[in-house]
């Protein structure tokens, strides 16, 4: 019991003077951005124009040239078949510093980070029960941003070989929007003289200083440069994969450029109301902009070409929000410990998994003759089916297993 309590004052508790300044700067940051007078910044709202105000005013006031890109959501973008968003005004932010050296200057790194999050619930997250309720996005994705915010810190007024832009994107959560408006239309200096794309998208939850760095292998020199400024205090640095995945990254590798993403991994909170930013490990904050920073600075710097390496679009994979038969099963992000099987944090009122009998914590094994080892095996099986089909589904409740049968449903 003292362990326990000694571990929850040593997560919770850390008292503020015992943080370092550049990790106070960003706590300040995420209270501001992750408050409920944010209004969850979902695109059209005030609290979002606020959030892109204060992104421009502390970047500014670092000594970055800083300006808004207003762009519209368009009418014809996917999510906005489920809102009433098409043509809503929005912005990104973008600060640029001008490279120094006249054979490179033309190149740009770019570092990235989304600032826009879900409003109130609804389209997008993962507790329709909440829809209503302010959902803060401390972790996705204002630790990113305020992680940014540091890093243009910590360059400002330093002279990179190369240009180096930093973006703050909107309409991540409606389909990477910002970052395709940035990409296509916006880009300071022609997209070809990309040279890298860092993007960080929920890098506030550093646990056993574990950090993911996605899309390493999309440029040959990128594993031992990243190796390379993995300094004390080190992380457990999971470098790999392509650039494809859920976030703006992704529309900077379809430019066929070298991209990484940055994140500190999902957790129960995600895409949920519970978001917040008193559950953020600000020093692990301070800690990846440090990181980002100084990869930042050796890309922007560094003498000879990155040596592109491309992959084939994955087929469309969306964990829930996509085609296929509805079930109502609400899935553990975090996993939950399990290996085998999706474990589920409860099923929506009426659904069909209500009427399976599923309860919160059974882990879901099969869908009709399909075997569920993850969330991916999930999409398949239900997207293999339609409305009005019969199955049967195994699941496993405290180590027994269950089998129940249940008629799917149509997506609500
Ligand atoms: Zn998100």
């Amino acid at each position: 019991m003292i362990a326990l309590l000694l571990l929850t004052t040593a997560l919770c508790g850390v008292p503020q003077d015992t943080l370092s300044p550049a990790a106070r700067r960003i706590l300040a940051d995420v209270r501001f951005l992750a408050a409920d007078s944010q209004e969850g910044r979902g695109v059209g709202t005030a609290g979002l124009q606020r959030a892109g105000a204060y992104i421009r005013d502390g970047l500014a006031r670092a000594g970055l040239r800083v300006s808004f890109q207003d762009f519209t959501i368009p009418a014809d973008a996917p999510a906005v078949l489920h809102t009433t968003l098409g043509g809503t005004p929005t912005r990104n932010v973008v600060a640029i510093i001008p490279g120094s050296a006249r054979a490179l200057r033309g190149e740009m790194v770019v570092i990235g980070a989304h600032y826009d999050h879900l409003g109130l619930g609804g389209f997008g997250a993962l507790d329709p029960d909440s829809t209503g309720k302010v959902h803060n996005g401390a972790d996705d994705n204002a630790s990113g941003t305020a992680a940014l915010l540091e890093i243009g810190r910590l360059l400002a007024r330093r002279h990179p070989a190369r240009t180096v832009v930093l973006v703050a994107f909107s309409g991540e959560e409606l389909g990477t929007l910002g970052s395709s408006y940035f990409v296509h239309h916006s880009a300071p200096q022609p997209i070809d003289s990309l040279y890298a794309m860092l993007n960080l998208d929920m890098v506030g939850r550093l646990r056993n200083a574990r950090l993911l760095a996605l899309g390493a292998g999309t440029a040959r020199e990128f594993p031992a440069l990243l190796d390379s400024l993995n300094t004390p205090p080190r992380f457990d640095l999971r470098a790999s994969g392509d650039g494809w995945g859920p976030s703006d990254h992704a529309v900077f590798f379809a430019t066929r450029h070298p991209v990484l993403h940055f994140f500190t991994d999902l957790h129960e909170d995600y895409h949920r109301s519970t978001d917040d930013w008193d559950k953020l490990n600000v020093t692990g904050i301070a800690q990846v902009a440090q990181f980002v920073a100084d990869l930042a600075w050796s890309l922007a710097n560094r003498p000879g070409p990155l040596t592109f390496v491309d992959a084939p679009r994955p087929q469309a994979t969306t964990g829930g929000s996509g085609y296929g038969a509805y079930l109502g099963t609400i899935p553990d992000l975090s996993g939950g410990g399990v290996s085998d099987g999706v474990r589920i944090t409860g099923v929506r009122a009426g659904s069909p998994a209500e009427q399976a009998g599923l309860l919160a914590g059974d882990v879901i094994t099969a869908i009709g003759n399909k075997h569920i080892g993850n969330l991916y095996d999930m999409t398949d099986a239900l997207r293999s089916h339609q409305a009005g089909d019969t199955v049967v589904i195994v699941s496993t409740r405290d180590g027994v297993e269950r089998r129940a049968t249940t008629v799917l449903g149509k997506r609500p």
